[in-house]
């Protein structure tokens, strides 16, 4: 089951993701590292979104698109028994999965105390296990953005 959104604003955009890391934080333990991919047009508000997530980790460092870095690791500052470090990965710059992989992504996500966010998930889809939650995002018009999030838990 899925949910659409439109936001009107950057910051819109940043509060969904916020909402959304919340929610993560309250799931139940599983088996390997959480994962979301975030899908569809450049410009679309990936990272925007992603900024808000951190947010609702209470990572402090700003987000960035990583134009130059594939991956960065974030210690989440939020209680939480369950996650201790959050993946930002990008995949726009990649040419083929292999580079991820060269990584440590496998160790990654087999380890359930990661929450993973990748950007472009659709480059990698190869490698990426079954489990995923996919957020897709569509740019409107220059301020509106429709984002398309999978449920969790029905929520
Ligand atoms: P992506 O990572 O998908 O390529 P970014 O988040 O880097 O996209 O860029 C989105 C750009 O669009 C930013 O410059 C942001 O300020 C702008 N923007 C305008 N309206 C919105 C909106 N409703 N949601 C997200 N970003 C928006
Ligand atoms: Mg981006």
């Amino acid at each position: 089951m899925e949910k659409e959104y439109l936001t009107k604003n950057p910051n819109q955009t940043k509060k969904l993701g916020e909402a959304l890391a919340k929610k993560i934080l309250k799931t139940r333990p599983r088996k390997g590292a959480f994962i979301i991919g975030l899908e569809g047009d450049l410009g679309g508000g990936k990272t925007t979104f992603l900024q808000g997530f951190a947010k609702g980790l209470g990572i402090k460092e700003k987000i960035l698109s990583p134009t130059f870095i594939i991956m960065r690791r974030f210690r989440i500052r939020v209680n939480s028994r369950k996650f201790a470090d959050f993946y930002h990965i990008d995949c726009y710059r990649i040419q083929r999965p292999k580079e991820i992989l060269e990584l440590g992504f496998k160790e990654i996500i087999s380890n359930s105390k990661n929450l993973v966010a990748i950007e472009w998930a659709e480059r990698i889809k190869k490698i990426l296990p079954k489990n995923v939650f996919i957020l897709k995002f569509e740019f409107i018009n220059r301020d509106r953005r429709k984002i398309v999030l999978e449920l969790i838990n029905g929520k």
